[in-house]
């Protein structure tokens, strides 16, 4: 299968859990993740009409923002270390990965030297694995508003990954229990409403449970080369 092919399937797959759940399909943005994948198929994604890519290591990423020279949106989704941020001023539209109190600081310490800011995604451990990050969700509230007080970051909404399980439709209450967190932040008037959730074994079910950006590799780019 090619990857406009891919495409077209995860697009009608969007738009069908869409309109399940009452939305629109521009109401779920596809983010193509290409980590891990050659330029030439990020090129191929673009002639699909895909506008949006994800990226998940520093320097892998930056590589690709310099020499695709195409103008798409680069998301960051990965760990980020507080000393590679310099690397990543001004090059993402969205940073999926905020996962602490202290590299929220740091993102608007750089942004604040380099005159400029950065949007983000407070990333939830709503999965509660050890090897995962983020925020708990018992305590976001709380510290979303300790981000909406740093002026150099626009916090634009929440991201979380379920746990990888055999029975996908078991990765419902996880998606539910962010989209609980997104409505809890979005009661207490702060307008930040997008909700990343949803890889290619999940996405369906994200889309149903509210997720208003999916981050989708495998199932538009295949297998990972490592
Ligand atoms: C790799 C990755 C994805 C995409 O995973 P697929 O299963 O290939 O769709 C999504 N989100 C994050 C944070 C990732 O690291």
């Amino acid at each position: 299968m090619s990857v406009a092919e891919n495409y077209k399937r995860v697009q009608l797959k969007v738009k069908e859990a869409a309109e399940r759940r009452g939305g629109s399909p521009e109401s779920v943005k596809i983010i193509a993740i290409s980590k891990r994948h050659p330029n030439e198929s990020i090129y191929q994604g673009i002639k699909a009409g895909i506008t949006d890519f994800g990226e998940n290591r520093v320097q892998e990423a930056i590589q690709k923002v310099e020499e695709i020279q195409e103008a798409v949106n680069w998301h960051f989704i990965g760990t980020l270390q507080k000393n590679k941020i310099k690397y990543i001023i001004n090059k993402f539209c969205l940073i999926h990965s905020v996962d602490t109190l202290a590299l929220a600081e740091a993102l608007n310490n750089q942004a604040e030297k380099n005159n400029t800011s950065f949007n983000i995604l407070m990333q939830l451990n709503i999965s509660r694995e050890e090897v995962k990050h983020g925020f708990e969700a018992e305590n976001a509230l709380q510290e979303a508003k300790k981000i909406m007080a740093l002026k150099n970051l626009n916090l634009k909404g929440v991201m979380g990954m379920a746990p990888w399980l055999e029975d996908i439709e078991k990765t419902r209450p996880y998606f539910k229990e962010l989209k609980d967190v997104s409505n809890v932040m979005n009661k207490a008037g702060i307008e930040a409403p997008e909700i990343s959730m949803g890889m290619s074994g999940d996405y369906e079910i994200a889309i149903e449970e509210g997720s208003t950006m999916v981050r989708v590799g495998t199932a538009i780019f295949g297998t990972r080369q490592y």
